[in-house]
């Protein structure tokens, strides 16, 4: 497959992991560089331009390209896991530096701006997701270098338009990072929607195994922050094993497949839970009743994800009591995975959670999904 070829499909760079071959062998299968350290020629040159793993390592580098050309960017940092790509880029902000943070994102990242921000000079303030007259007030109260999104976004799926909020927030010189971990590239591609970041969890859907715990950024320019974030990783350390690079690159190859069946799953079960008498409310944003189905029409192409969450009549303890009766789901965290999760979300949640209590997390795996209804059924009834 030719690199510069545009014209190629998303999927057919998925399934070929970008085409390349080893070109000593013609493997395949690339690979997987484990050495720490690249000796060099004895002119003291480089061979390939790399001395040391935690700089960049080839394996690394494979990973990040196919996630870079999927998204539409530039350029491409794997991390040690989805927390720390997610605070990458709050770390690269300068003392002083503001940033705006929709108030419904992964309680992991709040909880980070919680506990940390304030002691690296960072100053945050909150707005209600998806809400773009909050996201003004606040870019009009306060120079904002950094507004952080998340849509869909844990764990109501509140779904926020990344275009309106870039060209807002562009307009008031702030950059825009979107957490794309539940929407994938499948379903959306937030660098063309204006994002000069794009955030994952490579963890959940990109490698989709639930054997992987790896992060990725994506960025639309190589700006001088860009390299920041690169500096941050090279001297902050948080890189992501070569055999974990390899996975992952290995699970991307099947994205396109897992993830389309995952949404398709998902909206099916999101409709029977719907009619089901013993349910309360279905936060999916394939369903009409989601408030942010218009945008996530607009938005998502080719399905709306594989997370859902519903809320049963009950307390915690009923709400543990249903989930006892799973079956076919494991009661897990996590998502993304090809088997289907169950989670009482709250528990899984810090103290600045508002999360209710009788809410369940599912993530919609590869599985037939007769078994997945069939095992709700049963958890219901
Ligand atoms: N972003 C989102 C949307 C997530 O769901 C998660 C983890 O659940 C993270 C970031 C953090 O990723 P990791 O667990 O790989 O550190």
């Amino acid at each position: 497959m030719s690199d510069s070829n545009k014209l190629i499909a998303a999927e057919t760079i998925a399934a070929q992991a970008l085409g390349l071959e080893d070109e000593a062998t013609g493997a395949i299968i690339r690979p997987v560089h484990v050495s720490t350290t690249f000796a060099r020629h004895p002119d003291y040159e480089l061979p390939d331009g790399r001395s040391y793993m935690r700089d960049h390592g080839p394996t690394q580098a494979h990973a990040e390209s196919i996630v870079c050309r999927l998204e539409g960017g530039v350029d491409a940092l794997t991390f040690s896991s989805g927390m720390a790509a997610c605070t990458a880029p709050f770390h690269a902000l300068n003392k002083g530096d503001h940033a705006l943070v929709s108030d419904t994102i992964y309680h992991g990242v709040l909880s980070w701006l919680h506990e940390f921000a304030e002691s690296r000079g960072i100053s945050y303030q909150l707005f209600a997701a998806g809400d773009l007259d909050a996201l003004k007030n606040g870019l009009e109260s306060r120079d904002a270098a950094l507004v952080w999104l998340e849509t869909p976004a844990n764990p109501s799926w509140a779904v926020t338009d990344i275009r309106a909020c870039c060209d807002l927030a562009h307009q008031y010189g702030a950059l825009v990072a979107v957490d794309s971990t539940a929407a994938t590239p499948v379903h959306t591609q937030p660098i063309a929607l204006g994002a000069d970041i794009v955030c994952h969890s490579a963890t959940k859907f990109l490698n989709g195994h639930t054997d992987v715990v790896a992060g990725v950024l994506v960025t639309a320019n190589d700006s001088a922050y860009w390299q920041r974030i690169r500096k941050h990783r090279l001297l902050g350390g948080a890189v992501l094993s070569s055999m974990d690079a390899h996975l992952l690159i290995r699970g991307m190859r099947t994205l396109y497949l897992r993830v389309r069946q995952q949404s398709q799953s998902a909206l099916q079960i999101a409709e029977f839970l719907q009619a089901h008498n013993a349910v309360e409310t279905v936060l999916y944003p394939g369903l009409q009743s989601h408030p942010g189905h218009d945008i996530a029409v607009r938005q998502m192409q080719d399905g709306f994800g594989g997370m859902l969450s519903f809320l049963i009549p009950g307390s915690k303890t009923e709400v543990i009591q249903c989930l006892s009766k799973a079956k076919v789901f494991k009661r897990a965290t996590s998502l993304g995975g090809v088997e289907s999760l169950m989670e009482h979300r709250k528990s899984s949640e810090s103290d600045v959670t508002r999360t209710p209590d009788n809410l369940i997390r599912m993530s919609t795996g590869i599985e037939r999904v007769d078994d997945l209804i069939a095992d709700l059924d049963q958890m219901l009834s």
